[in-house]
């Protein structure tokens, strides 16, 4: 596939969707897939609505359910490695709450997805130009939870987590101060890390899964470059977010704590997806201020930083109303 040099003519942002199989849950409950794929055209789908209409919809790269991690990578690979070129990258995974967000990006350790994948790729890309350039890279990752940042790399669950802030440095660029910055040598270090601050995620909550789905969790790789004959450096930032669960709570649950985190979540959700399509209509003003996360993310979102959108979502009949909002969303971004 002539990708690479399709990145240009075809902007600098992507939209990915990608489709999990259905569950067992799914079966048990009598669901049936409502998402049919063409195949002759790769990259579009069509959702099943009650009335038995069909909804067209296109993306950059439709992923069927049986397409696995490496399938997944081989499409993401030539984004990321364009951080080693001095590119901002960023990389979302957008949907509701069991569509395989974290799948996708964390995988699991059989399976390891993008994140793992991409540091790996990193290392073997850099070494492969190692007589021309020297690298280093170095890993941060950090929570961003009813509007409050936290560094995950550091544990804080017993004492009350300090509060990271962003500010402007005085070259102009937007940093959260005070983030750790491990720098990483192989990728034993790197699995290492992911797993601590996964696991540091999870911890201070009595449901874990309840918790990650409410917040969105981001790995932030710091790429350094020196070119070794002309001496010039570069620094870039890669970005892998799994954002919070992009559903609609039902009116039962909407009251107190819970109330608050679904204002939190709608509200950042909606601010990236102005930004986005902000970005994608070339529209002058670019809403960045309105969340944390998009004030966070303003130096690798736009300009020519590259940015791919991975739309999760479920084959599930159960799903049907959830999955109408992701793809729409979607669609407005691309
Ligand atoms: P989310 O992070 O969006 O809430 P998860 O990544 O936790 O969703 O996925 C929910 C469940 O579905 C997990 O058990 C996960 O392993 C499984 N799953 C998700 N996507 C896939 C896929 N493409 N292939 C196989 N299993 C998947
Ligand atoms: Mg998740």
């Amino acid at each position: 596939r002539l990708y690479n040099e399709n990145i240009e003519l075809k902007g600098n942002i992507r939209v990915f969707c990608r489709c999990r199989p259905l569950s067992q849950a799914d079966l048990a409950n009598g669901c049936a897939s409502v998402v049919e794929f063409d195949g002759s055209h790769e990259n579009e789908l069509q959702l099943l609505s009650t009335d038995s209409s069909k909804k067209h919809f296109k993306f950059d790269h439709v992923f069927k359910p049986e397409d696995g991690q490496e399938t997944v990578f081989a499409q993401t690979k030539p984004i990321v490695t364009s951080v080693l070129d001095g590119y901002n990258v960023c990389i979302f995974a957008y949907g509701q709450t069991g569509t395989g967000k974290t799948f996708t990006m964390e995988g699991t350790p059989e399976n390891r997805g993008v994140n793992y994948r991409t540091l790996e790729e990193l290392f073997r890309s850099s070494e492969s130009r190692s007589r021309l350039m020297k690298f280093e890279l170095s890993v941060s990752m950090l929570e961003v939870y009813n509007e409050k940042i936290r560094d995950l790399l550091i544990d804080n669950s017993s004492h009350p987590p300090k509060k990271l802030e962003v500010k402007q440095s005085a070259e102009g660029t937007q940093e959260v101060l005070g983030l750790v910055e491990a720098q990483v040598f192989n990728t034993d270090e790197v699995w290492d890390l992911l797993k601590s601050g996964y696991c540091v995620r999870s911890v201070g909550s009595t449901a874990a899964n309840e918790q990650s789905s409410r917040s969105h969790c981001l790995l932030r790789v710091t790429v350094k470059g020196e070119n070794l004959i002309n001496g010039q450096r570069t620094r870039s930032h890669l970005w892998l977010v799994d954002l919070a669960g992009s559903e609609r709570v039902g009116k039962v649950e909407v009251e107190g704590e819970r109330l608050k985190e679904s204002q939190f979540i709608n509200k950042s959700l909606s601010a990236l997806g102005d930004v986005i399509s902000a970005l994608a209509s070339k529209t002058s003003h670019i809403p960045y201020r309105n969340s944390k996360l998009t004030h966070m993310l303003q130096n690798s979102l736009g300009g020519d930083c590259k940015t791919l959108m991975f739309v999760q979502i479920s084959p599930s009949s159960a799903d049907q109303g959830e999955t109408v909002c992701s793809l729409n969303f979607a669609s407005r971004v691309r």
